[in-house]
């Protein structure tokens, strides 16, 4: 069973009666489980649904999708999938107290690798699984794969029941479904020889393997530092010369660079970031790879749509990661608007100093800094610091945040979108 969350007007679920609260049954005599039955059952354009009302009331409808209506249903998130792993480098034991709830979940779930690109490891699966896998054509999915080696990748998830990785994706790429993988750079674990046999074994797997991130683990201070470390500046060359060397064949060959660095490990190894053309479509850019060259992207296209801002004093706020990465993406905002940007780089006192990503910087953070500043006309923040209900780490709210500083502050992913809306209420 699922439970409506929305209806939205003028939708078919709302002509059907369908209300937050409503439990949807079946379709078709087969019982619903999750987001992804309703979404599949329910693709055809006749189908029965058994629902169960707020009041009590159980109705069949036979459904008949008028052309061009949209069901309109949204429904309640599932009960996310627990991680069967324990990864030494986990990073729900580097979280410390007082972050959000959903931090400390180990979620490892197919469902939301398929819906939101999250890194599944597929160590969890049922023979149910697999089997809706297939049905659905959940494809590609996104999948840790961090060493090829079954021993290896035992170690590294501290988990021996973990499946041999290479057979369970054959199997799957076989019947058609794609993958992006990414692997994550233990050292002394999984780079080096290690990593050139994982990427030998996954490019011997043919193109269903889409693309491979290598990411550098990344810890925080709560991290358990006794059993891993990061990667050393030399370390980090290494693992990209690997890489290269299976891009530039992949690139020949395939005619795209399939194997590719994030962000962090170019940043780590001291090495200027490869051109935009390098991330092909950027598939990977919510992994952190590409990142900075999607967003330069971005503001390229839309720089024409902003109008003269001059003298305007705006602050970008920004984790250590990009920090130094910020005045070449702001350059050309600068000159298209004739305003005064100010790169405000902070440190993470929730997680420790060495997590330098933007996205997990708490409200505190951006408070402290901003909340002197009356010299500032605005202040953009990442949009990926808060979750669906604006809340940042810490759970301070951006609504909390805004009446705590004392100029207007904005969300952002890419600048534009918060600098147009000037345009727009002007
Ligand atoms: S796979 Fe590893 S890192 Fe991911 S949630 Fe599970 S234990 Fe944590």
């Amino acid at each position: 069973m699922i439970r409506v969350q929305a209806v939205a007007p003028d939708s078919l679920g709302a002509a059907l009666g369908l209300v937050p609260g409503t439990e949807l049954l079946a379709i078709n005599g087969r019982p619903l489980e999750d987001f992804l039955d309703w979404e599949f059952l329910t693709a055809d354009d006749v189908f029965l649904l058994h629902a169960r009302h707020p009041s009590g009331e159980e109705v069949e409808y036979d459904v008949e999708r008028p052309e061009g209506l949209p069901m309109g249903v949204s429904v309640e998130p599932p009960r996310i999938r627990r991680c069967a792993n324990h990864c030494d480098f986990c990073f729900v034991d580097g979280n410390p107290a007082g972050a959000r709830d959903v931090l400390y979940i180990r979620d490892d779930d197919y469902r939301l690798s398929f819906r939101y690109g999250n890194f599944a490891t597929l160590t969890n699966l049922k023979p149910w699984d697999v089997a809706r896998i297939l049905e659905y054509r959940l494809s590609p999915l996104y999948v840790s794969v961090h060493a090829t080696d079954p021993v290896v990748r035992r170690w590294l998830l501290r988990n021996p029941e973990a499946p041999a990785i290479v057979p369970q994706l054959q199997a799957f790429l076989e019947q058609g479904i794609t993958f992006h993988t990414q692997i994550v750079l233990v050292p002394g674990v999984n780079d080096g020889p290690e990593l050139e046999r994982s990427l030998a074994d996954l490019w011997s797997l043919g193109p269903g393997i889409l693309s491979v991130s290598i990411v550098p683990v990344a810890l925080t201070e709560y991290s358990k530092h006794a059993l891993v470390r990061e990667p050393t500046r030399d370390e980090c060359r290494a693992a990209l010369g690997v890489a290269g060397a299976f891009a530039r064949r992949a690139r020949s060959e395939r005619g795209h660079p399939w194997c590719i660095g994030a962000d962090d490990l170019y940043l780590q190894a001291g090495l200027d970031l490869p051109p935009a053309e390098w991330y092909g479509d950027f598939e990977q850019r919510e992994n952190g790879v590409g990142a900075v060259r999607y967003l330069q992207t971005r503001i390229a296209a839309e720089l024409g749509r902003l109008g003269g801002q001059a003298g305007r004093r705006v602050a970008v706020l920004t984790g250590r990661a990009m920090g130094p990465l910020m005045p070449q993406v702001i350059e050309p905002l600068a000159r298209a608007t004739g305003a005064r940007f100010e790169i405000v780089t902070l440190d993470n006192a929730l997680f420790g100093r060495s997590v330098t990503t933007a996205g997990l910087l708490p409200g505190a953070a951006f408070r402290d800094a901003l909340r002197g500043r009356r010299d500032l006309d605005l202040a953009l923040l990442p949009a990926e610091a808060v979750n669906d209900d604006l809340l940042f780490m810490d759970d301070m709210s951006l609504e909390d945040l805004a009446g705590q500083v004392p100029m207007p502050i904005r969300l952002s992913a890419d600048f534009t979108d918060a600098l147009a809306l000037d345009e727009v209420a002007a």
